[in-house]
């Protein structure tokens, strides 16, 4: 029986991780391997890094921090959760391993451009042409030309945040034509963001800039954020019955803990502001809630 499981090594789950080892507890973190932040070309946000650095790094020094403390990452894709007495059993591909505590840390996944193949994907991603965060990016692309593919209220409301860094600003519909009401209209014209309509489904580099496709015929962006929602990973806790918003954000207490006793959340999972910084808070409150709940109900002199 491990003091706690945690699932997903992300930010959130590996400062968990680094957390609960440096509190001597007996932990796992068991994860596979899709971070956001592996996507992430380069931060320029997260403090502490006036050069910026590339996701991929920044995790690698965090599980390099994890490992000195005795907390190795596993790579295994857990498939379900079930309550055993005041613990869980959790499911791996063919074992199971029980926890007195578990702290769920598997964050989001952006939903892709429809039509746009991997490839493109991620060499657009890593030359900042495509990009999904304007809270961490959107200075990048000052009085740049930047697109948003997206409408309704979050396309709207997308499109009005990034008007704070650039006024040559194109919404571009999904589908074929914008779904929008007045007031969303009102707010576009007001900022004098350009609407156009779609389908978008094509796509090419040229250059560092990207280029979609759309009624107007071929349009050419320095940036192009898709605003199209995300899948919260969230099914794990949500099928063991704990609460969630309409979206599939668990609901969590001040100190993290879902509506299942013992089942914590942190990161992006959880309702709140989609960063770093943000998910590493959470999982340190997160992790000292559990060492202190464990403290009291099983003792953890030295
Ligand atoms: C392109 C891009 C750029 C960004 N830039 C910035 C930036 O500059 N600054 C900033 O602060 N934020 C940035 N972000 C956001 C940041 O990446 C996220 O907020 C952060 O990664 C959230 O951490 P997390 O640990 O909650 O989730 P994640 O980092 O997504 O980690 C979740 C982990 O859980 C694992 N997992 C999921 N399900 C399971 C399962 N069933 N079993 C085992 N493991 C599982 C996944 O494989 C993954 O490794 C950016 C995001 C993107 C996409």
């Amino acid at each position: 029986m491990d003091d706690c499981i945690i699932i997903g090594g992300g930010p959130a789950g590996l400062t968990a991780a680094i957390y609960l080892a440096r509190y001597h507890l007996s932990i796992r973190l068991f994860d596979c391997g899709t971070s956001r932040a592996a996507l992430i070309p380069c931060t320029h946000n997260h403090a502490g890094y006036p050069e910026g650095i590339k996701g991929t790094d920044l995790l690698d020094r965090m599980r390099r921090q994890a490992e000195k403390y005795g907390a190795h990452r596993e790579e295994k894709r857990v498939e379900r959760l079930e309550r055993e007495g005041e613990g869980f059993r959790v499911h791996t591909q063919g074992q199971v391993f029980r926890a007195r505590t578990v702290l769920l840390a598997t964050g989001v996944f952006n939903l892709h451009p429809p039509g746009m193949d991997d490839e493109l994907h991620d060499a657009a991603l890593f030359k900042g042409a495509l990009r999904y965060c304007p809270v961490c990016d959107g200075y990048e692309v000052t009085d740049k030309r930047v697109a948003v593919i997206g409408t309704h209220t979050h396309g709207t409301a997308e499109a009005i945040f990034i008007r704070g860094f650039t006024k040559d600003l194109t919404l571009i519909a999904p589908d074929a034509e914008h779904d929008l009401d007045a007031e969303c209209i009102a707010r576009l014209d007001d900022a004098g963001i350009v609407r156009v309509d779609g389908p978008c489904g094509r796509y090419r580099l040229e250059g560092d800039r990207l280029a979609v496709e759309t009624a107007r015929g071929w349009m050419s962006f320095d940036s192009v954020y898709p605003a199209l929602g995300s899948h919260i990973r969230s099914e794990l806790a949500v099928d063991l019955g704990a609460a969630a918003n309409d979206d599939g954000r668990l609901e969590v207490t001040d100190h993290l803990e879902t509506s299942i006793a013992g089942l914590f959340a942190a990161g992006d999972v959880v309702e709140g502001l989609d960063q770093i910084s943000h998910a590493m808070g959470q999982a340190g409150v997160a992790a000292t809630r559990i060492r202190n709940k464990l403290a009291g109900e099983v003792g953890l002199l030295r």
